[in-house]
């Protein structure tokens, strides 16, 4: 079968969404102008702004730097990653693949440990929060310092936006639960528009919003992307509320494909009015101990706050000086 596209090659992805057969470049065009689409509509970046992805090592984040550098000059991307320090588990043979694609186009690499940061790594961390028996999941302390990581190696070094490679499904069910949980303050978030709580923050965007997850995955298998095999040992202690809608939402989108989409076009549409009427927030107060922004009526950041709830007293973390 050929390509419904170009009518010339053969037709080797199907597109559930669309119902479409498409040859590997018009896929990949495809994505790409998606995402091109996406950037501009939410203004989320223009040239002279310098991006920095947050990156894991799998192979959402090899996707982001791919298409980012088909679109923005790489001299004006880097890359940032933590490695959480989780025993059994290396995150840094992930980032091999990242490292080598950035660095065929010249662009910069910080990996920073969260031992290096924190001066703990996220299982010297788990195994303090078990002997005191804290009630925090391991992904609540990797998922909170590692966003408070990235923000400021960003703000240190000078860059102007931080871009995630959460993809629509992971888009999806976020903002369901915010909606399950009658989470408005934090939905509204969710909009590429929304609201900048604090000028300490360095805006976050997600270019990959609208792209399925299975899109992904057909387009890293393209350009190369093998794919790993370790899981970290700490996934079963994710949410399970988000692992239940995933699985309905797959079994939805099979039914009726391109409900996500839809789903999500539809909340931007809505937030988007919603934004321009109704939401003002004030800017957030900053922590106590490290200067930091923290969420309203808190003391402490929750970095802090959890570091404290472990024995650590003041915590401390790394802080890295602009490159000229
Ligand atoms: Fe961190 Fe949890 Fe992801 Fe492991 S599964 S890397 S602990 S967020
Ligand atoms: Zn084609
Ligand atoms: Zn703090």
């Amino acid at each position: 079968m050929k390509c419904v596209v170009c009518g010339v090659k053969e037709a080797t992805v199907y597109q559930r969404h669309t119902g479409m057969a498409l040859c590997r470049d018009c896929f990949m065009e495809d994505i790409i102008k998606r995402v091109s689409n996406e950037v501009k509509r939410f203004d989320m970046f223009n040239e002279r702004h310098k991006l920095m992805l947050a990156v894991s090592g799998g192979k959402d984040s090899y996707v982001l730097l791919d298409v980012i550098l088909k679109l923005h000059d790489p001299s004006r991307v880097g890359v940032v990653s933590i490695v959480e320090g989780i025993e059994g588990y290396n995150r840094a043979e992930d980032l091999v693949r990242v490292k080598g694609l950035a660095s065929k186009h010249g662009v910069d690499v910080v990996v920073i440990s969260l031992k290096d940061y924190v001066g703990l790594s996220l299982s010297e961390i788990v195994s303090m929060s078990r002997e005191k028996s804290i009630n925090v999941s391991p992904c609540t302390y990797c998922g909170v310092l590692r966003r408070k990581a990235i923000n400021e190696v960003a703000r240190d070094l000078g860059y102007d936006r931080v871009l995630t490679a959460h993809n629509l499904d992971d888009e999806v069910q976020t903002a369901l639960l915010n909606v399950l949980r009658g989470d408005l303050f934090r939905l509204v978030q969710l909009h590429p528009k929304g609201p900048l709580l604090s000028s300490l923050f360095v805006r976050k965007v997600k270019p990959l919003r609208k792209i399925y997850e299975e899109e992904i995955a057909v387009y890293a298998h393209i350009i190369g992307y093998e794919f790993q095999t370790t899981d970290c040992p700490y996934l079963r202690f994710q949410p399970s509320l988000r692992a239940r809608l995933r699985e309905y939402l797959y079994r939805l989108e099979r039914k009726n494909p391109g409900t996500m989409l839809k789903f999500l076009n539809t909340l931007d549409e809505f937030l988007e009015k919603y934004l321009s009427k109704y939401v003002s927030y004030p800017e957030l107060p900053k922590c106590l101990n490290c200067g930091e922004a923290t969420a309203y009526g808190r003391k402490y950041c929750m970095a802090c706050e959890l570091l404290m709830n472990l024995g650590v007293e003041k915590p401390k973390y790394l802080r890295l000086s602009p490159r000229g």
